[in-house]
């Protein structure tokens, strides 16, 4: 994993997702990336959509903001109305696992309301 992980285990309480920073429950959505694979350890295909509702596909090899090992993930990147502090929400798969974490965001991309 090339990024820094914020929080291996992400709080949620009475089914909210908690700020890893503060504690905070009132969090704001920016980009939505899928990441997908043909098969396993194939080159990655990311799928974003913005909170502009814009939609953008890439190709995007092995780099930084790649989450995944080796197959697929979902990331939700947040923003927390009361600290300010900015993090995602990382649901990857692999080896046959899911696992859910909150990491820092990659610096391209970056983007909130
Ligand atoms: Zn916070």
């Amino acid at each position: 994993m090339k990024r820094k992980t914020v929080c291996d285990e992400p709080k949620i309480e009475n089914g909210e997702l908690i700020c890893p920073f503060c504690g905070g429950e009132f969090l704001h959505h920016g980009i939505v990336n899928v990441y997908t694979r043909r098969e396993e350890d194939a080159p990655v295909s990311r799928v974003s959509v913005d909170d502009d509702g814009n939609l953008s596909t890439k190709q995007i090899g092995d780099n930084d903001s790649d989450p995944t090992e080796r197959r697929g993930a979902v990331t939700i990147e947040f923003r927390c109305e009361q600290c300010e502090r900015k993090f995602q929400m990382e649901v990857r798969q692999n080896r046959g696992r899911t696992i859910i974490i909150n990491s820092d965001i990659p610096k391209k991309g970056r983007k909130y309301t």
